[in-house]
Parts: structure tokens; C-alpha cells; sequence
């Protein structure tokens, strides 16, 4: 076993993806004195720096938490890597204050590359992990090593923090590329087609992400026509009343945690709207004036088509030709269209596909699901020493709150370095 502890490639607790989850576990690591030796961390983050969702950065977007919560201030008021503090050292602290809005999400993005900086070597960019092995003795597993294509770390604590998958509905999965992509992709895509934009467009989906899109391409160029395409009655607001809010407090998780399977989907069907398949009233009211004051001037860029399916889509000339039919009627329709933007949310899978190699040590439950703990470790088949927490990718075990949402994130992230620190091989000073 020691022969593990004491390669030079041993990181004592090694994070898959420094995305707000990561970050928030990075400062931690970096405010905890016995926690700063030189091997006790390292999150390994794809992308080549730190940013929020940079395909989806755009113009009159601002973020839907409050301030607050930030990748520290609830876990800990006092930590440098508050939003307080990004703000005090951009000088904007009283300026902010007058702004009588939520921060934009360009400044939310600011924030989290300014918390990255300042955490230098606990950060290593252009690092997709590729897959996670188990490391046997004697067919006990006694560690991991963490791939990707051009290093190899090995540990006895992972934390996966890679977030969310796209959800790709199967119809589109064989057409994606250039004029078929998930919104997560949208501003590499547009910025692809140098210029020359396609000019009929089908965006599916009636949450934000989809309404954003159809919001850009309708504010960059003013000569496209958008099929926005809903299986439900069109945008709806999303539930923004403070009594159904109090579900992304962090008790909520611990409420949610102990229902039993059938109780959870019920919750969560309850509470869902709080997050998910819902625009902000301004976004709302901004799609719906587009398609009013067109109607003045007599043209139409934006279509809403509601209440309806995809029948079929085939390729057609140089795009895609689509049949669509509505759910109540039963009436088809057909368009023509050279883009399709896929605003289809994002999903979970219930074992996250990095951990395929471990199959044989997860406990499942009844569902084929992993079993995640309080303190977010995943259960292992009789294996005390080595320890794999999930960070945002439970969900379905701790709730709507837990995940896809900044709300959980700095408590989360305390949760889990508490849960590290009593592990009984932490913390050793690895410096080699
Ligand atoms: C457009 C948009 C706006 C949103 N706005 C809000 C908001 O205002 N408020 C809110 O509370 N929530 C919001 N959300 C929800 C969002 O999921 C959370 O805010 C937050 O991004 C979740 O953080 P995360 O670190 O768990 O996941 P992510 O943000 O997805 O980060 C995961 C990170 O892991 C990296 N990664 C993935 N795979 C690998 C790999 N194999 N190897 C190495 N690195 C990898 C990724 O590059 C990424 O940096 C928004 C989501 C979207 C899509």
C-alpha cells in the first residue's frame, strides 16, 4: 500500500473539474493551514482557465442567486474569496451596491477567474480526465489513478467535481456538429460560422438556456427566423416566490435525504419549477415584445410553436427539414431550417460514466444508483481506504438544491473537506 502514498505522481485529494464546485473546495483547501501541503490537493480542470459557463456568457444575463452565495461566504463569512472581497479589490464595492440589480454574469464569471487566480498551483488547466482505474493488492482496492492523455495522478481521496452532462433528446445525437448542437456549445458554434450566420433557425426548449439563445441571435442579427419549439404552453416564468425558495436552504437537503424513492420524485416534482424549465419575467417579457412590436411593422422573426412534438427530422438541402405535430390536435406542421439549437437542460446519470472502471466496488441501491452519504462519499464495497466523494452529481439522492444550482456549493464543499480530514489516512505532508 505504501508504495502508493509514496509515488511522486500521489496527490492526497485529487478533484475531477474546478468549475464553482471545484473552486469552492480549492479555497478551503488553501484557507485550512494543515491543509497546504504541497501534494494535499489538485483539481484538474479541462477547459484552459476558470471560467462560468463561457459558451453561454452573454449580453443582459445576470445570475439568479443571491450575492451571498458565493463559493464561500455560508460556509465561512470571513474567507478571502468572498464576492465582497472580489468586489473591494476591484474597487466596485459601494459602486455594486447602486447597481439595483443581481451581478451580471460576465461579473460572476470575473469573480470565480479572480478566486482561481489567486489558488495558482491548486489548478491545473487543460486537463480532461479520461478515465479513473483502480489500483488492486491482493484484489483489495487500495487506490486510484487518474488519467487523462498526457498525465497520471494517483490518489486515495477523489472528488468528482466534472458537473452536469448535456441532455441531447436521441433524435438529434446523429446530426450534432456544426448546425446541430446543445446550447452549452452556443457561442463556439456561432463563433464558427465566422460570420456567416444561418438564418433559419428551430431552438427547442422552454428554459432559460433556450430562451437566451433566441434572445442573442434575435439581438445580433436582425435577419434571422427562429422556430421556438415547446412541448409545453411556451416560456413560463419560473417560480420565484420566497416560500418555495426556502427549498435551496441547506436543511432542505437534509429533509429531502430522508424521504424514501417515491417520496423524493414527489418533492421534486414539487419544488422543480423553482429551477428548472422557467425564464425570469424580463426574459419573458422581452421574447414576448419581439413578437408584438414584428407584428407591428408587419414581419416575423420569432415563432412560437407550443404544445407541440418532433415527428421527424431528415437532412435537407444544406439543412434539416422538420415535421412537427401538434399534442392536442394532432396537427402536423413542416419548416425548414438551417440550425438547430438544442436548449434541453442538462442531466445526471445515476453513475457518473468516469466511475465505470470502480463498477465492481460501488454500492448500488435500488434503482442502480449510487448511494451517497451526508457527507457526499459514495459507498464502496468493503474498502475503508479509499474514498470518492461527488460534488453537484447528487441530485437524486440530496435534492434540487444539491445540485445544478450555486445554492449548496460552499456548504457542500465544507461537508466534504470535514469528511476528508476524518478519513484515517489524512492529512500527511506528501512534498516529495
Ligand atoms: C447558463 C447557465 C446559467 C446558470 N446560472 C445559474 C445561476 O445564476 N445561479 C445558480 O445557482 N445556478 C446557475 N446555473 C446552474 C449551474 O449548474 C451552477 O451554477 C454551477 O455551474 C454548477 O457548478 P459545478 O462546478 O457543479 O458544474 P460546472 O459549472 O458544470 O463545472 C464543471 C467543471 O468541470 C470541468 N470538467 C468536466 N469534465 C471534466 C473532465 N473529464 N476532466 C476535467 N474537468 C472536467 C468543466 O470544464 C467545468 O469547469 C446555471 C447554469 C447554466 C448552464
Amino acid at each position: 500500500m505504501n508504495h502508493i502514498l509514496k509515488a511522486s505522481n500521489y496527490i492526497d485529494t485529487l478533484c475531477v473539474g474546478c468549475g464553482p464546485a471545484g473552486l469552492a473546495l480549492a479555497c478551503i483547501f488553501d484557507e485550512e493551514p494543515t491543509a497546504r501541503g504541497g501534494k494535499a490537493f489538485l483539481a484538474l480542470e479541462k477547459t484552459e482557465a476558470c471560467t462560468w459557463h463561457p459558451n453561454l456568457l452573454l449580453a443582459n444575463t445576470d445570475i439568479n442567486h443571491h450575492v451571498y452565495r458565493d463559493l464561500v461566504t455560508p460556509r465561512n463569512p470571513q474567507s478571502p474569496y468572498s464576492f465582497a472581497m472580489y468586489l473591494k479589490e476591484k474597487n466596485r464595492l459601494f459602486k455594486f451596491g447602486l447597481l439595483g440589480r443581481p451581478a451580471s454574469r460576465f461579473e460572476w464569471s470575473d469573480y470565480m477567474g479572480w478566486v482561481a487566480q489567486k489558488l495558482g498551483n491548486k489548478v491545473q488547466y487543460n486537463s480532461a480526465v479520461t478515465e479513473i482505474v483502480p489500483m488492486l493488492e491482493n484484489g483489495q482496492l487500495v487506490g486510484l489513478c487518474v488519467k487523462g492523455d498526457d498525465f497520471s495522478y494517483t490518489t486515495k481521496k477523489l472528488i468528482l467535481s466534472n458537473g452536469s452532462s448535456p441532455q441531447i433528446p436521441e433524435v438529434y445525437r446523429e446530426y450534432l456538429g456544426s448546425h446541430v448542437f446543445h446550447a452549452c456549445e452556443y457561442l463556439e458554434r456561432l463563433n464558427a460560422f465566422k460570420g456567416n450566420i444561418p438564418k433559419r433557425w428551430l431552438v427547442l426548449g422552454s428554459g432559460q438556456s433556450a430562451g437566451e439563445v433566441i434572445a442573442d441571435l434575435i439581438g445580433k442579427y436582425g435577419d434571422v427566423h427562429i422556430i421556438s419549439l415547446h412541448r409545453s404552453i411556451g416560456f413560463k416564468i419560473a417560480q420565484l416566490g420566497q416560500f418555495p425558495n426556502l427549498v435551496f436552504l441547506p436543511e432542505s437537503i437534509e429533509y429531502f435525504k430522508g424521504l424514501d424513492d417515491q417520496g423524493r420524485d414527489r418533492f421534486f416534482n414539487h419544488v422543480k419549477s423553482t429551477n428548472y424549465s422557467g425564464i425570469d419575467t424580463d426574459e419573458s417579457q422581452h421574447l414576448y415584445s419581439v413578437i408584438y412590436e414584428d407584428e407591428v411593422i408587419g414581419r416575423e422573426r420569432l415563432k412560437m410553436v407550443v404544445n407541440t412534438e418532433l415527428l421527424s427530422l431528415m437532412p435537407s438541402g444544406q439543412g434539416y427539414h422538420v415535421t412537427l405535430r401538434d399534442s392536442f390536435t394532432g396537427a402536423q406542421s413542416d419548416y425548414d431550417v438551417d440550425a438547430i439549437a438544442l436548449g434541453t437542460g442538462y442531466q445526471q446519470p445515476i453513475v457518473p460514466a468516469l466511475l465505470i472502471q470502480l463498477d465492481d466496488f460501488l454500492v448500488k441501491d435500488a434503482e442502480g444508483g449510487l448511494v451517497v452519504g451526508s457527507d457526499y462519499k459514495v459507498k464502496l464495497h468493503g474498502c475503508d481506504d479509499v474514498h470518492v466523494y461527488v460534488n453537484g452529481l447528487s441530485e437524486r439522492t440530496h435534492g434540487i438544491s444539491d445540485a445544478q444550482s450555486f445554492s449548496a456549493v460552499a456548504f457542500r464543499a465544507g461537508a466534504i473537506y470535514k469528511s476528508i480530514q476524518a478519513c484515517s489516512n489524512a492529512p500527511i505532508d506528501y512534498a516529495i
